[in-house]
């Protein structure tokens, strides 16, 4: 069930928007049948989930504000220490994907029901995927059992991201739709959750970098991020994808960041072999080819240009490339280690995609 949905997608997922609506959470709790919540944060949102408890009075049976980037298994294991000593019966996320990543570790491991409330773009609220990393290693897997029941978007959270992680992370989920356009296994559903996704971003963005506070737009924007979510949940993804866990899995670069300086790069290595599929989203940036659209459009809002300035060092070029290159997740143009190679050199040097 999704409120005021766009594509008309059926969704096992109850899905809400609009401004206060983490004000709804003791009420989807209740509609869930549960009544003890563990509230899940980063330390940097504990505050956030400190007010939303206060909200939510006796069916908060706990926080744990330990959250972390990559759902580390040891931190998993704290929060589940946590849930069982107050024996929680239900999850409640509020946050980025990190906050969310660890709702859906617990979720696995126990079974227990959760809401989300996204405070970022990622998207993965919307997805049944899970990373994880132990001993410096990232495994993802898909199961069904990971994706929140219920997803509260609440403009007014939304509003305190600044702007460059608006920006980066905006990006980041844009890129989940960019690769669902030409993915193998898309259909006409995915191909039009995908366009909405995209054209919430497009016209919406724009607005809430210039005004960060423009619930409206901060709305409209957030409507964006769950179909990217929703349609990462349901296509398999390619290069980009693949580049960014690459970077991200060797490299620790930061997650968002990096999607957004790969984007251009990984749409122009594909940008003819998949012209007619990327086709609309030229046309939705502003017409000419893709990668430049997408190039332009970025640079327009101000994100990162160049993984040097994310902290990759360029000696790092030949082994990325080579990993980049091993096992490839399939794509719409073969992937060459010394084109990839060229590649990344160019998104290292923040020079335009080629
Ligand atoms: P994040 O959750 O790590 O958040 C980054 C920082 O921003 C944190 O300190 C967080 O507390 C803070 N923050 C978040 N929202 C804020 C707000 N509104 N105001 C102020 N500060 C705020 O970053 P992210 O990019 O949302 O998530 C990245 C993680 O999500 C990665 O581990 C990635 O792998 C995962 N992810 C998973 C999926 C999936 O489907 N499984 C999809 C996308 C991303």
């Amino acid at each position: 069930m999704l409120e005021g949905c766009m594509a008309e997608i059926v969704t096992e997922q109850k899905v809400r928007f609009g401004r206060g609506m983490r004000r709804e959470t003791g009420e989807e709790i209740a509609a869930l049948g549960r009544s003890r919540a563990v509230i899940l944060s980063t330390p940097h949102q504990a505050e956030m989930a400190m007010d939303l408890a206060g909200d939510i009075g006796s069916a908060s049976a706990g926080l744990f504000t330990g959250a972390a980037m990559h759902t580390p298994v040891d931190v998993t294991e704290a929060a589940l220490t946590h849930a069982r000593e107050v024996a929680a019966d239900c999850l409640v996320a509020i946050g980025g994907g990190s906050t969310v990543g660890l709702g859906k570790a617990i979720a696995l491991r126990t079974g227990l029901p959760q809401v989300a409330i996204p405070t970022t773009y990622a998207g993965s609220e919307a997805t049944p995927i899970l990373g994880q990393t132990e001993d410096g290693a990232k495994t993802t897997l898909t199961d069904p059992r990971v994706r929140p029941q219920t997803v509260l978007y609440d403009p007014e959270l939304i509003a305190t991201l600044p702007v460059a992680m608006t920006v980066t992370s905006a990006l980041n989920a844009m890129a989940h739709a960019v690769e669902a356009l030409y993915a193998r296994d898309r259909d006409a559903e995915t191909d039009a959750l995908a366009m909405d996704g995209l054209r919430a971003f497009a016209q919406g963005l724009p607005a809430v970098v210039e005004t960060p506070g423009d619930l409206d737009a901060r709305e409209a924007t957030q409507r964006g991020a769950w179909a990217c979510g929703a349609v990462l949940g349901r296509v398999g993804m390619a290069l980009h994808h693949k580049l960014c866990h690459t970077l991200g899995g060797m490299l620790n670069l930061p997650h968002a960041e990096t999607h957004a300086v790969i984007l251009p790069h990984a749409t122009a290595y594909n940008q003819d072999a998949a012209a007619d599929r990327l086709r609309p989203l030229a046309e939705l940036l502003g017409g000419g080819r893709p990668a430049d659209a997408l190039w332009s459009f970025a640079g327009r809002l101000g994100a990162p240009r160049s993984l040097r300035e994310l902290g990759m060092k360029e000696a790092d070029l030949d082994r990325t490339a080579a990993a980049a290159a091993a096992n490839p997740y399939w794509n719409p143009r073969p992937v060459e280690q010394d084109a990839i190679r060229a590649l990344l050199a160019r998104a290292w040097a923040g020079d335009p995609p080629a």
